[in-house]
C-alpha cells in the first residue's frame, strides 16, 4: 500500500497508474470532477477496491469554472423545484461542517426594484420558502430591508427605482480546491487515483463493460485497467463516453455556457454577495465578491454544443456581464479593459423532455445503466455532489451483490468525516498560529482559506527550509512552500495545475501569475526532475493559457470604454 502521502504525489502517480494496470478493482471512475471524486471518497469509504482516472487535472473543467455558490438554489423556486431546494439546502449545511476553509457563508442581498420582473411580494414569500426548505436551520434567516437599510449597506447600489431588499444567506466555496481535498481525502481512504490519465475505450467482457484503456497523457503509455464495475462521471463528456459504449446511446445532456470575469472590488463598492436580474433580459446573475479586493461578476446561460474544452468567455459574455453589473452599480462604469480574468463552462444539464429556456433547465441528476452495465451519472450540481456520489455508489454497491453476491457495505458517513484541512472549525485559531509561525497576517489568512488544518503542514515546511516562506509574488501572500506541497501533496503535475487551480494566480493576479511562471516552472523542474526543453514548454504553454483566457478583448470593439446598460 502506498503511504498517504504518496498516494497523492506526482512521485507516487507512475506506480499508482501501474498498481491500477496490476490489480482488478471493484469500480474504476472515469472523471476527476467533483462528482468523480465525490464517488471515489464514497466507495473508498465503503470498503470498494476503488481506482479514479481524469484525462487532464483534477477539477480542471466544470468542477472549477463554476460561479462557486454552494447553495439551496433560491432562483429555482420559481420553477418549482421544491425537492432539488430542500436537498441543496441540506447540503450547504453539510459542507460548512466537513469543509469550514473551504466553504463559507456569505450574505447575500436582492434589491427589487420598480417595475421588476421579480416583484418584492414574490421575493418576499419566496425567502420564506427558502428557508423554510432549510428547516430554518439557514446560517441566518432572511430580512426584509427597507430603502434606507438598503442604501446604508451597499451605498454604490442603484437607489433610483429601489423597493427594497432581501438579505438572505447562502454559501461561497474555492471549487477547484473542493475537488482537490475531496480526491485526497478518497486517496487516504485507499483510492488509486491519478491525474492525466485518459480513458480511450472501454474494455468488454460478454458485451459488458469490464475496464478501461487508458493512455498516460505524460508519458504516452497504454495501461488496460480491469474492474468489475464502471462509472462515467465525466460532466459535460458523459454523452461522448456513453457513445464509446454504445454508438446508439440516446443523448442525456442539453449543456449550457456560464461565463464570469473578475474585476478590482474597489470599482464595484459592495460588501454583500448581491443578487440581481440583469436589465439586459431579466435573468438573475450575481455579483460576488472574492477575497480582499476582488469581485466576480456572472453568469451567462446560454446552449452551447461546443467540445467542452475548447469553452471560454466570448466579447459578447463579457460584454453582457458587464453591462448588467454597471446598471445596477452605476458608478462602476466598469469596460473590458478592466477585467482581471474570466473563465466559462458547460454545465452538463439533463436534457429535458419539453422545451425550455436554458435557465429554466432543472438542476436535478440521473444516474443511468446502459444494457453494458456501464453506470452514467449525469445532471446536478456542485452543492449536491455528495448526494450524487452516494446515489451512484449505491447502484454500484447493488451491481457488485449481482456479480458476486457480496454484501451491500452500509453507506459512510459522508456528511461527518471532514475533508482534509476540515478538521477544525474555528479558523481563527488556526490563524493565529499561522501567525505564530512568522506568517504575516496576509499570508495567515491566506494558508488557512487554502489549506485550513493543514497550513500547519505547509509552514513544517518552512521550518525546514526558511527561503520556502518567502513570496511567490512580492506583495502577494502565496509562499513558495506551497509549489512544494502542491507537488508532493496535491498531485500537480504541470505549472498550469498550480498556477490556476492550486495557488489561483491565474485569476487574481493582475498580471496572471505571468512574470513569476519561470520561477515557479524552475521549482517544479527541480522537484519533477524536469530537463529544460519541458521547463521552457511549460511556460509557454501556460503563457497560451492566458492568451486564450483573455481573447475575448480582441472581440470588443473599444476595450476601454464603460460599457452602459
Ligand atoms: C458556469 C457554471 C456555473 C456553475 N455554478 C454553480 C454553482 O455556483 N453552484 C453549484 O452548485 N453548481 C454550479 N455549477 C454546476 C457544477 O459546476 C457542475 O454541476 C459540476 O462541477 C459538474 O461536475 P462533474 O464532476 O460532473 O464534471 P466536471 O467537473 O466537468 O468533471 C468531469 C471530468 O471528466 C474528465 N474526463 C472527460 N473525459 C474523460 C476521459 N475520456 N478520461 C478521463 N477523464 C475524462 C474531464 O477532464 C473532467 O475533469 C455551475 C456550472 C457552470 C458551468
Amino acid at each position: 500500500m502506498l503511504g498517504t502521502e504518496a498516494a497523492f504525489s506526482v512521485s507516487g502517480r507512475g506506480s499508482i497508474l501501474a498498481r491500477m494496470a496490476a490489480e482488478p478493482v471493484d469500480l474504476l471512475i472515469v472523471g476527476g470532477g467533483i462528482v468523480g471524486a465525490g464517488i471515489a471518497r464514497d466507495a473508498a469509504l465503503r470498503g470498494l477496491r476503488t481506482a479514479l482516472v481524469e484525462r487532464a487535472d483534477f477539477g480542471s473543467a466544470t468542477s472549477s469554472l463554476s460561479s462557486r455558490m454552494i447553495h439551496g438554489g433560491l432562483r429555482y423556486l420559481e420553477h418549482g423545484e421544491f425537492r432539488l431546494v430542500r436537498e441543496a439546502s441540506r447540503e450547504r449545511g453539510v459542507l460548512l461542517a466537513i469543509a469550514p476553509h473551504l466553504v463559507r457563508a456569505l450574505p447575500f442581498l436582492f434589491p427589487v426594484y420598480e417595475g421588476a420582473r421579480v416583484p418584492a411580494w414574490k421575493l418576499r414569500a419566496g425567502m420564506w420558502v427558502y428557508d423554510a426548505l432549510a428547516g430554518f436551520r439557514n446560517t441566518r434567516l432572511h430580512r426584509w430591508l427597507g430603502r434606507k437599510d438598503v442604501a446604508r449597506l451597499e451605498p454604490r447600489l442603484r437607489s433610483k427605482g429601489l423597493r427594497g431588499a432581501g438579505l438572505y444567506y447562502d454559501a461561497q466555496t474555492d471549487d477547484a480546491r473542493l475537488v482537490l481535498a475531496t480526491i485526497r481525502s478518497a486517496a487516504r481512504a485507499g483510492a488509486l487515483v491519478a491525474n492525466y490519465a485518459e480513458v480511450t475505450s472501454f474494455l468488454k467482457s460478454d458485451g459488458r463493460v469490464r475496464g478501461a484503456a487508458v493512455r498516460d497523457m505524460l508519458s504516452g503509455r497504454r495501461h488496460d485497467l480491469h474492474a468489475l464495475v464502471v462509472v462515467n462521471a465525466t460532466g459535460p463528456w458523459v454523452d461522448i463516453m456513453r457513445r464509446h459504449d454504445d454508438p446508439e446511446a440516446p443523448l442525456l445532456l442539453r449543456t449550457t455556457k456560464g461565463a464570469h470575469v473578475i474585476v478590482p472590488r474597489a470599482r464595484i463598492g459592495h460588501a454583500h454577495g448581491v443578487t440581481l436580474t440583469s436589465p439586459l433580459d431579466g435573468r438573475v446573475m450575481f455579483v460576488l465578491p472574492w477575497g480582499d479586493d476582488l469581485s466576480y461578476i456572472g453568469t451567462t446561460d446560454t446552449d452551447d454544443d461546443s467540445p467542452p474544452a475548447e469553452v471560454r468567455a466570448s466579447g459578447a459574455d463579457v460584454i453582457y456581464l458587464l453591462r448588467s453589473a454597471n446598471a445596477l452599480f452605476p458608478d462602476a462604469r466598469l469596460a473590458p479593459r478592466d477585467v482581471i480574468s474570466s473563465w466559462a463552462g458547460l454545465r452538463p444539464l439533463l436534457a429535458p423532455e419539453h422545451s425550455l429556456s436554458p435557465a429554466e433547465v432543472s438542476r436535478e441528476h440521473r444516474v443511468v445503466t446502459s444494457p453494458s452495465e456501464l453506470i452514467t451519472i449525469a445532471g446536478g450540481k456542485l452543492t449536491t455532489y455528495r448526494v450524487m456520489a452516494r446515489d451512484v455508489v449505491d447502484a454500484v454497491a447493488e451491481r457488485l451483490h449481482a456479480i458476486d453476491g457480496r454484501e451491500v457495505a452500509d453507506r459512510p458517513p459522508t456528511d461527518r468525516l471532514p475533508l482534509p484541512g476540515g478538521e477544525t472549525a474555528d479558523l481563527a485559531v488556526l490563524i493565529d498560529a499561522a501567525r505564530g509561525r512568522q506568517a504575516t497576517d496576509a499570508e495567515a489568512r491566506h494558508l488557512v482559506d487554502y489549506y485550513g488544518s493543514e497550513s500547519a503542514a505547509v509552514l513544517n515546511l518552512v521550518e525546514r527550509d526558511r527561503s520556502l516562506g518567502e513570496p511567490i509574488i512580492a506583495g502577494r501572500p502565496e509562499i513558495w512552500a506551497e509549489v512544494v506541497h502542491a507537488v508532493e501533496r496535491e498531485m500537480a503535475v504541470r505549472l498550469a495545475d498550480l498556477l490556476v487551480r492550486r495557488l489561483h494566480l491565474f485569476y487574481e493576479d493582475p498580471d496572471h501569475g505571468l512574470g513569476a511562471a519561470p520561477a515557479v516552472a524552475a521549482r517544479m523542474a527541480e522537484l519533477l526532475g524536469w530537463d529544460e526543453e519541458r521547463r521552457e514548454s511549460e511556460v509557454t504553454a501556460y503563457a497560451e493559457e492566458v492568451q486564450r483566457a483573455r481573447a475575448f478583448l480582441r472581440e470588443v470593439p473599444r476595450a476601454s470604454k464603460a460599457v452602459g446598460p
